[in-house]
């Protein structure tokens, strides 16, 4: 039974949408703001999302970029009263999945709803992260829980190690900076860690040692992060 977490601030639609999702056969969890859906992303499993942007306390947009830095795979549903396309194009680009406008007939929205979860299922979609590591090697990491395998072996990542390995790979060849890292750490508030200390350091000499028979290199671009290289094109499959 897929898992949904729906934010929306108003009552009404949100009992609405709770009472017919959970007949369509969804197990569904309800929040009210931002915030709330925040603390209940960082505590629960979901298999997809249906977000108001017009939210108390923290917006739905500022969800949205949160959780995609967490959760990259997560299929996430705008359903907000803004339907100007700079909205949606915003939406869309902070990595919504699909976007609805209110007022909405339920009957799309569980259509969308399915083909989006059906959508996720596909390898292509999302489940987990991966990496090309030689030709018959592959980096895998789940997308929502601590678990990683290097081809068949799995590999021992700490929580916070696996959260720094999935924001590299979720930006293989691209530079992530110490920023974006202290920000997905920061979903840890009794283990805060200060941009001054050299903890993100430990952990990328960490993160090295375990991936070092592996090929894939973690660089140092100075100034500016660290670059997770994937595999030569010669390695590819
Ligand atoms: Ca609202």
């Amino acid at each position: 039974m897929p898992s949904l977490l729906i934010v929306e601030d108003d009552e009404l639609l949100r009992d609405a949408l709770v009472a017919q999702l959970t007949l369509a056969g969804h197990t569904v969890t309800p929040a009210t703001d931002g915030a709330q859906a925040q603390a209940l992303l960082e505590s629960h499993r979901f298999d997809g999302v249906i977000l108001d942007l017009g939210l108390p306390k923290i917006s739905g947009m500022e969800v949205l970029r949160w959780l995609r830095l967490r959760l990259p795979a997560l299929p996430v549903l705008i359903l907000t009263a803004r339907d100007g396309v700079d909205d949606r194009v915003q939406g869309l680009n902070a990595g919504a999945d699909d976007y609805l406008t209110k007022p909405f007939n339920m009957a799309e929205l569980q259509a969308r709803l399915a083909a989006m979860l059906r959508r996720a299922r596909l390898p292509a979609f999302g489940g987990s992260l991966e990496m090309i590591v030689d030709s018959t090697r592959r980096l895998r990491l789940d997308a929502t829980l601590p678990l990683a395998w290097l081809g068949e072996e799995p590999l021992e990542l700490t929580h916070r190690e696996w959260a720094l390995l999935s924001l590299l790979v979720t930006n293989a060849d691209q530079v992530v900076s110490r920023e974006d890292v202290l920000e997905v750490w920061q979903t840890e508030p009794s283990d805060a860690i200060t941009a001054g200390s050299n903890a993100l350091e430990v952990y990328i000499h960490r993160l090295r040692r375990k991936l070092a028979d592996s090929g894939l290199n973690i660089r140092n671009v100075r100034g500016l992060g660290y670059m997770l290289e994937s595999a030569p094109p010669s390695a590819r499959l």
